[in-house]
This record gives structure tokens, sequence and C-alpha cells, in this order.
């Protein structure tokens, strides 16, 4: 399934329009393709001027390698604190 690369996608429309299934829709200035509509055959990639529309092999997401392409999508951050603290306290008594 093609992809859409927001970061060269300048939000022309054009994939909108030759898209047989309506699977590409806009969304905040950039498209986005509804991966359960598309049916894969291709007709967005070269109808867009900029390159922005990717096959599938070239997804970092689905490949599994957070490479140049995936530019500022923070995943995978924010787990693994807060747990741990507050045990192992209170106990042995210190006598006088
Ligand atoms: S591959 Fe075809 S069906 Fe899928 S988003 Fe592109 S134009 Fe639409
Ligand atoms: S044709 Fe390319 S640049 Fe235009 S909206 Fe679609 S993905 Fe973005």
């Amino acid at each position: 399934m093609p992809w859409v690369r927001e970061d060269l996608c300048v939000g022309c429309g054009k994939c909108i329009d030759v898209c047989p299934t309506k699977a590409i829709s806009m969304k905040d200035g950039k498209a986005f393709v509804d991966q359960a509509k598309c049916v894969n055959c291709g007709e967005c990639m070269p109808a867009c001027p900029e390159g922005a529309i990717r096959p599938n092999a070239e997804n970092p997401m689905l490949a599994g390698r957070a490479g140049a392409a995936m530019d500022g999508q923070g995943m995978g951050r924010g787990m693994g604190r807060g747990m741990g603290r507050g045990m192992g306290r209170g106990m042995g008594r210190r006598g006088r």
C-alpha cells in the first residue's frame, strides 16, 4: 500500500483526484491514505508531482526501521518511568 511522506507533500490534492476508491483524503493540509480503502492500484504514485507518495516497501514504520523518513514522529518514548519507587522503606527498626 502506498503511504504519504508528509515532509514532501504540499497538499495539492492531485492524488485525491486520481484515486479510484477515494482512499486519499486531506488531513491537516497533507494527503492521507486510508489503508482500509486503498486497493493498491498505484495510480496515486505517478500522479504526485512531489513524489510524496511512496510504495509500501519504503515505509519505515512497516519495515520496522525508524529511518530518515520519520521526521519527528516521536514513538516509543515516555515509558518506563515512575515505577520502582516507594518500596523498601520503613522496614527494620532503629532503636536507640
Ligand atoms: S494505490 Fe490506488 S487505491 Fe491506493 S491510494 Fe493510491 S490511487 Fe488510491
Ligand atoms: S499529489 Fe502529492 S503533494 Fe499533492 S496532495 Fe497528494 S501526496 Fe500531497
